[in-house]
């Protein structure tokens, strides 16, 4: 496991605490070591760093004093959400103030002419959906971790669900937002109207992982509800056939709304943890959802039937009501804490590869867990290509993390020769910046470094994230050094 070195908090960053304290209210300023562990990880907690200190911002002013006051002495900053992160995109600098924006929760009321919402970045992503039901309309991305992440760590990450598939991720879901730069400018990127002339600095912004300001407001596109939605539950007895099936129904002209896949590692999990009634003896399950005119999905519902009977699926099971739709969706979204139940502990993986290719890429996996005699369970939206492989292991057991962490590394290399990407929705964040040279030439970086040095030209934007090794601007005086692509710790030196 790779350990995160903490440097001690500098005179400097202790001074800076103070000045927070009169500036934003002590009471919103924490320094106290207990109360600063709460903060010491994302969802990704195998890797650790305290912050030397905490601000609770509770207003845009909060935000633009505190960036501003970093910026002043040169401090790093971290952008917090609900701390749902898988990559380690939110975890703290040791010498840095982390920004929790959790208590920035208002929510505007529904605009249901424009179909669109104005929210502060501490929303959380289901309560827009909530908001806009009653209006006929509804917020598409719907990741997995929607009922705790919040809209601000949405965008920063650009964030997938299941229904991106027909969809988008959350790009083609914001309109515009409002951002404090990390020299403590307010700019606001996009608006309301559809398109803008000049430059896509939203697009830029978002998916960007906290690393070119903080988001304070956003403006949300909605989407209308679906006049019907037909989920089915299709048990396979094999993962090939059941991967194969993903690609015919697409191969076919049918956009399902979402096509998700879990194997029988997570489908062993997920029934122990919610009893969703999959059908038993199943080595693959499909969740399909068609959305659309009544008559289309019908008809499309069919065509996805035989099609699943063509690649020998043994039982397919549409949802009779809500109830069970509900459940059918209980079993695939509670199935990342549900493995918890058949391992106590386990990597979760983020990796893309072309739809294609997921029989041979699954088959791949499965040998080499095999070879390390470590077990993964798949659980993912099959039809992206994205891939959220678990793989288990035993902290009790000598070197079975150390085993673990370098299968799922291997993996992220699959994914990347097949044609595939490192992260789908996950980001970079710290965990997977020492990939990035794997995927991306020297050239890529540094001019993916020009467009953050344009934002943030001292790096204080949550440094350390993203690229495998700081190269341009103010990160490091001196020549460019070779992306190193073996140590991610390398990059800590911020
Ligand atoms: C069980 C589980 C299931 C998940 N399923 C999915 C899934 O289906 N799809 C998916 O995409 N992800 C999924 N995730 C990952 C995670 O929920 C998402 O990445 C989510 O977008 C993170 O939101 P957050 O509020 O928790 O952000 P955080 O973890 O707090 O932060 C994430 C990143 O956003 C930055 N950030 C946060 N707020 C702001 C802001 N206002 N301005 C600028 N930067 C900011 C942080 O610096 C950090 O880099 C899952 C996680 C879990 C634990």
């Amino acid at each position: 496991m790779t350990a995160v070195a903490e440097p001690a908090v500098s005179a400097g960053t202790t001074r800076l605490a103070e000045q927070l304290r009169s500036t934003v209210g002590a009471e919103r300023v924490l320094t106290d070591r207990a109360q600063l562990r709460t903060y010491e990880c994302d969802g990704l907690a195998n890797f650790k760093v305290t912050p030397a200190v905490v601000v609770l911002a509770e207003n845009r002013q909060h935000v633009v004093d505190t960036v501003r006051l970093c910026s002043q002495a040169g401090v790093p900053f971290v952008a917090r959400g609900s701390g749902t992160g898988l990559s380690g995109g939110a975890l703290p600098s040791a010498d840095g103030v982390l920004i929790v924006l959790s208590r920035l929760r208002r929510l505007h009321p529904v605009d249901a002419d424009n179909a669109r919402v104005v929210v502060e970045p501490g929303v959380i992503n289901l309560w827009v959906t909530r908001d806009a039901t009653p209006h006929g309309l509804a917020y598409a991305p719907d990741p997995s971790s929607q009922l705790v992440c919040s809209i601000g760590g949405n965008v920063a990450e650009n964030a997938g669900g299941a229904h991106c598939l027909k969809y988008g991720f959350t790009v083609n879901h914001v309109l515009g937002a409002e951002v404090v730069l990390p020299d403590g400018e307010v700019v606001h990127l996009g608006g309301a109207a559809p398109e803008h002339p000049g430059y896509d600095l939203l697009g830029a912004f978002i998916g960007s992982e906290g690393t070119l300001g903080v988001a304070t407001e956003l403006t949300l596109r909605l989407i209308r509800i679906p006049e019907a939605v037909q989920t089915m539950l299709v048990g396979f007895r094999s993962v090939e056939d059941a991967a194969a099936t993903v690609s015919d129904i697409i191969a076919a002209g049918i956009l399902p709304a979402a096509i998700e896949m879990m194997d029988a590692l997570a489908i062993e999990a997920a029934e122990a943890a919610v009893r969703c009634g999959y059908p038993p003896g199943a080595v693959a399950v499909l969740v399909i959802e068609l959305d659309g005119p009544q008559v289309e999905v019908e008809s499309q519902f069919s065509q996805v039937e035989q099609i699943a009977r063509s690649r020998n699926a043994f039982e397919t099971r549409i949802a009779a009501d809500a109830a069970e739709r509900a459940l059918m969706w209980k079993g695939r979204k509670s199935a990342f804490a549900a493995v918890g139940r058949i391992s106590p502990s386990y990597f979760v993986q983020d990796g893309v590869i072309p739809r294609t290719k997921l029989p041979e890429v699954l088959g791949e996996i499965t040998r080499m867990a095999d070879d390390v005699g470590l077990r993964v369970a798949n659980v993912f939206h099959a039809g992206d290509g994205n891939l959220h492989p678990l793989v288990l292991f035993d902290d009790a057991v000598e070197g079975q993390a150390d085993d673990a962490e370098e299968l799922a590394g291997a993996i992220l290399d699959l994914c990347i020769s097949s044609g595939g990407s490192i992260t789908g929705e996950h980001g970079v964040g710290h965990e997977k910046r020492g990939k990035m040279g794997r995927q991306f030439t020297a050239e890529d970086l540094d001019t993916m470094q020009l467009v953050r040095c344009a934002f943030d030209p001292h790096g204080l934007a949550n440094p350390g994230k993203i690229f495998p090794t700081p190269r341009l601007c103010g990160e490091r005086p001196g020549p460019r050094t070779a992306a190193d692509t073996h140590d991610p710790a390398l990059g800590e030196v911020f």
